[in-house]
């Protein structure tokens, strides 16, 4: 059976490109580039050009580019580093919002203990939040504005270069987490007013443990993990050099490819949101239009999620239920929760996300499968019963 693999928004495959820029520095080039010897330099040099590319695909300077070990680590470093540096200038308040991903939330939750002080802008039905809502939100003492560039279980992509001229105006450092943007649609940091912004490589067919923070010159950024003073300083340890280079040629690829890429995508999750939405009781999660190329997000009234990617796993379906990072407990996803979805609705998501890989038979299959496995479970539902008898309100 082949596998279809529509869970590109927890991971992705790695790109032939990518993996042939990776493989000099597994065993050829492996020397350290703090070494000043030829090998070290090699080494060095295959940085400086990984660095120079990723500035060339978010038009910024290489030196604005800091190397991580994900977004993740992006993401903690940046907000960290702005909410210290704003705390010494007295400033202890952070806006941002609440269907932020983990590594964002977890962070705030965290400094909120410390005593700092956040708001979580509610967001709308359609996953989006506006710059008006943020500029209201922006008080004398606020150090830092976090919004993410595009949600990674509903698609939707925020209005990013609004937020940004709503920051800059307030004096205000302006993060986003452009995980599921970089390589997705187009991303330029110095038109969007971005003072940080975080990408991961194996979100765009790169590899896993690569990352890469943009801080704007002029914008402070402490120090994450201490040694040595690689990264200039502000990130230690020997560098992952194959990692770098590849998440370059991968991000190089994918804005060259990009309109390309979104067009087959868009198509392809055009047809799925429409196929799909014919199941009765079903609805689309986050904006139609305003919404990443290659995801679809959609509820299934008197099913539960799990169920639902169980099933689709024994048909060679590879899908994601709330997050892969939710999966596993019990609640339903913060960022359905976020939109106001009802708890019992929340529980029968389905997201599909999309690569260039994906292929029409792909579509085909998903669009056979999905709607069979949901009569299935909603034919052995206790809750789906109460709703058909009229006992409980249908609510989709
Ligand atoms: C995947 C993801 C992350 C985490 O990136 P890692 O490289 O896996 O640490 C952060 N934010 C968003 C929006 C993501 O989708």
């Amino acid at each position: 059976m082949k596998t279809i693999y529509v869970d590109n928004a927890a991971t992705t495959a790695m790109s032939d490109s990518a993996v042939k820029a990776m493989i000099p520095y597994l065993k050829e080039v492996y020397g350290n580039p703090s070494s000043l010897h030829s090998a070290g330099q090699a080494a060095k040099e295959a940085l400086d050009a990984a660095r120079e590319k990723i500035a060339r695909c978010l038009n910024c300077e290489p030196r604005e580019i800091y190397f991580t070990s994900g977004g993740s680590e992006a993401d903690n470093q940046a907000i960290r580093s702005a909410a210290v540096n704003g705390a010494r200038k007295g400033k202890k308040h952070i806006v941002s919002t609440a269907f932020e991903h983990h590594a964002v939330l977890h962070v705030l939750k965290k400094l909120e203990k410390e005593g700092f002080d956040v708001t979580y802008l509610d967001v709308h039905s359609d996953g989006l939040v506006t710059a008006e809502e943020v500029e209201a939100a922006i008080r004398p003492d606020t150090a830092l504005v976090t919004v993410m560039y595009a949600n990674n279980e509903v698609g939707t992509i925020q209005p990013v270069r609004e937020i940004g001229e709503v920051c800059k105006k307030h004096g205000v450092i302006f993060h986003t987490d452009a995980v599921q943007a970089a390589g997705h649609i187009p991303v330029d940091v110095r038109a969007d007013n971005i003072d940080m912004l975080s990408l991961s490589a194996h979100k765009f067919h790169g590899p896993k443990g690569a990352g890469a923070l943009y801080c704007r010159r002029g914008i402070p950024l402490n120090t994450f993990i201490e040694g040595g003073a690689q990264e200039r300083g502000r990130r230690a340890g020997t560098e992952n050099i194959g990692g770098a280079a590849a998440m370059a040629q991968a991000l190089e690829d994918a804005c060259a490819n990009m309109a390309a890429n979104a067009e087959k995508e868009s198509a392809l999750r055009d047809r799925l949101i429409d196929g799909l939405l014919k199941i009765p009781h079903s609805k689309l999660n986050g904006d139609r239009k305003k919404r990443l190329p290659n995801n679809v997000n959609i509820c299934f009234e008197g099913i539960e999620g799990e169920g639902l990617l169980l099933h689709l796993d024994a048909r060679g379906i590879c899908a994601s239920s709330g997050s892969a990072c939710t999966s596993g407990s019990l609640d339903p996803s913060h960022v359905l929760l976020a939109l106001g979805l009802p708890h019992e609705v929340a529980h029968g998501s389905l997201r599909l996300s999309l690569s260039e890989y994906n292929t029409e038979e792909d579509v085909n299959a998903i669009l056979k499968a999905v709607p069979e496995v949901v009569a299935y479970l909603r034919n052995m539902s206790p809750v789906w019963e109460d709703l058909e008898t009229g006992k409980k309100q249908h609510l989709i």
